[in-house]
């Protein structure tokens, strides 16, 4: 039984991700993508690792796109429990031209032209068709998650989100359920993907770490977090992120939710124009600059 959502959401704040060397992944999404580097941090758990966040021009939630690139990662492969893809939504003039320069493979989804790519650690990156898009990827359209049974996540997404069934269909390798949310915002649509023969889970470079979904505020925070608790979920207690606000917790799938705050924002400790081009430190960390810079492997900015 649902009751009316009192906390809807708005869309995906951000989508996080496991990559190998910072190089090839700076390469693809900057030079290929057209993204910018909006961010230039480290893990905040770890700080020898680099916490790289693209983004549009204005490192708008609902565009940011972070690595934690290892150098000796191994290839992980998205299964059961994991978010498996992201989207862009973007022009549908310039599907062809990402097709010609990238390669891809292209499909049809609900009717909707999809370009799907491999970024250098073979994570897909899909391009959906979108009239009201621009013509280079930086809003997202979705985020699919690998269920065996996609039942109770569809059940939490609209009851503690807002989200509607506004979909299903098969194609020949398995069965895609669509919830979306009402609105106009930025990465409004969850796949729900239920493979035919389910592969092994396996966490590592290209695969998908958590997907982030947007809070208004930390008021707006509370209250998803008292629902989601009243759901049945287990939701960690808020963690200061430096740019947002974080909440975490593992849906029935098994896949990690983040709920994320919209403010502060990625301004917070740089201005608008100089976004990404400096290594940004939380303060517990700026007292160790010297080796944590030291430590961290080098990459160049695409010329
Ligand atoms: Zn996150």
């Amino acid at each position: 039984m649902s009751t009316p959502n009192p906390t809807p959401i708005t869309g995906l704040h951000h989508v996080t991700a496991i990559s190998g060397p910072p190089q090839p992944n700076v390469d693809f999404y900057i030079r290929d993508l057209g993204q910018r580097l909006v961010k230039k941090t480290v893990n905040f758990d770890a700080p020898d690792v680099w916490h790289l966040y693209y983004g549009d021009q204005e490192a708008s939630p609902g565009s940011i796109l972070t690595f934690f690139p290892f150098v000796g990662a191994r290839r992980g492969h998205a299964g059961p429990g994991m978010a498996s893809a992201f989207a862009y939504a973007v022009a549908p003039g310039a599907l062809d031209g990402f097709a010609q320069r990238l390669k891809g493979t292209r499909s049809e989804r609900f009717g909707t032209e999809v370009l799907t790519l491999s970024d250098p650690d073979g994570l897909a990156v899909e391009m959906v068709a979108d009239p009201e898009a621009m013509e280079q990827p930086g809003a997202f359209h979705s985020a699919t998650l690998t269920l065996r049974d996609p039942e109770p996540t569809a059940r939490l997404l609209a009851d503690g989100f807002g989200y509607a069934e506004t979909g299903s269909e098969r194609d020949g390798a398995g069965e895609r359920l669509r919830m979306t949310l009402p609105g106009d915002g930025p990465g409004r649509v969850i796949d729900l993907w239920r493979p035919d023969a389910p592969g092994r889970s396996i966490p590592g470079a290209g695969t998908i770490h958590h997907i982030a979904f947007r809070a208004r505020d930390d008021a707006h925070q509370d209250a998803l977090r008292e629902r989601l608790m009243g759901l049945g979920m287990e939701v960690t207690p808020r963690t200061d992120r430096q740019y947002f606000n974080a909440i975490y917790f593992r849906e029935p799938g098994g896949v990690l939710f983040e709920v994320a705050t919209d403010p502060p924002g990625f301004a917070i400790d740089e201005a608008p124009e100089a976004l990404g081009t400096a290594l940004k430190l939380p303060p517990q960390y700026e007292p160790r600059r010297a080796a944590i810079e030291d430590a961290l492997p080098p990459f160049k900015g695409p010329a």
